[in-house]
């Protein structure tokens, strides 16, 4: 069975991803109102009643806006860690007691065809993961509001064959833009968000590792681009010696709407 994804939305003004693997298809997130969501869903062939579960990484509002919603009307059980329960609590409103799964750092489970390993990020939300999948030897990984390059993380998807990568920010136009101190301080903090050139060794550090496509995501609306995102990481590729579109395929997702919707290979295969 091949593993597959989809962006729906990526950014900080909410994210939604789909992957999927025969019967299997997951939503990564649901930061969007339901009908936004499910509209995309559409866009590729998967009707939101066809969902097997929801996942949520944490709890800010660009990642569970839709949570409650699309729980309720489609019968979704709704997977998260202790903490991002206790967090979301007061903003998807009442999930069914069956629907309201437990997931824990570290610790794999099964969601049909698909292997999942939560991870933990360094990000200032209550007990926030990112996502690891895994088919058929085929592993996808989801690493978005993550604070900083820290070895616990990377080590979790080190080896994935593609993954979702955050590229938040550029500095000097976070540094120079319009937001408050508070809130520059918390991006720049290493629980805040990963800014464009650490998101280029990262990426860097995956394509070594066998990765042969990383598609750069959650990228600020105030203080990025997406051409500027793509340069900085093609830039430390190249330094590093891979062959963009040979080694490695490199997309930006798009903030609103469907990216695309992409197989996952295993090196192996
Ligand atoms: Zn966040
Ligand atoms: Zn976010």
């Amino acid at each position: 069975m091949e593993l597959r994804f989809s962006p729906l939305f990526s950014g900080s003004s909410g994210n939604a991803i789909y992957v999927g693997c025969g019967d299997t298809h997951i939503l990564v997130d649901a930061g969007l109102s339901g009908t936004r969501i499910a509209n995309e869903l559409e866009k590729i062939g998967v009707h939101p009643s066809q969902l097997t579960a929801i996942l949520v990484t944490h709890e800010h509002s660009d990642h569970v806006s839709g949570v409650g919603v699309l729980s309720r009307k489609y019968h979704l059980p709704v997977y998260a860690t202790e903490g991002t329960w206790d967090g979301m609590a007061g903003k998807i409103g009442a999930v069914e007691a069956q629907f309201r799964c437990m997931i824990e750092p570290e610790r794999d489970f099964y969601l049909g065809e698909l292997n999942v390993m939560p991870f933990s990020t360094p990000h200032d939300a209550n007990q926030p993961v990112g996502l690891c999948f895994e088919s058929g030897g085929a592993r996808f990984a989801i690493a978005t509001d993550v604070g900083c390059p820290k070895k616990g993380w990377m080590n979790a998807i080190r080896g994935a064959d593609a993954a979702l990568l955050e590229s938040n920010y550029d500095p000097d136009m976070l540094k120079a833009g319009s937001y408050p101190y508070e809130l520059k301080r918390r991006i720049l903090s290493n629980r805040g968000h990963l800014c464009n050139d650490d998101a280029g060794s990262c990426a860097l550090e995956l394509a070594r590792a066998g990765a042969k496509h990383i598609v750069l995501g959650h990228l600020s609306k105030e203080n990025n681009f997406p051409e500027l995102a793509r340069r900085c990481t093609e830039d430390a590729l190249r330094a590093g010696g891979a062959i963009l579109g040979a080694d490695v395929r490199l997309d930006v997702a798009k903030r609103d709407g469907v990216t695309g919707i992409f197989a996952v290979t295993s090196r192996f295969d």
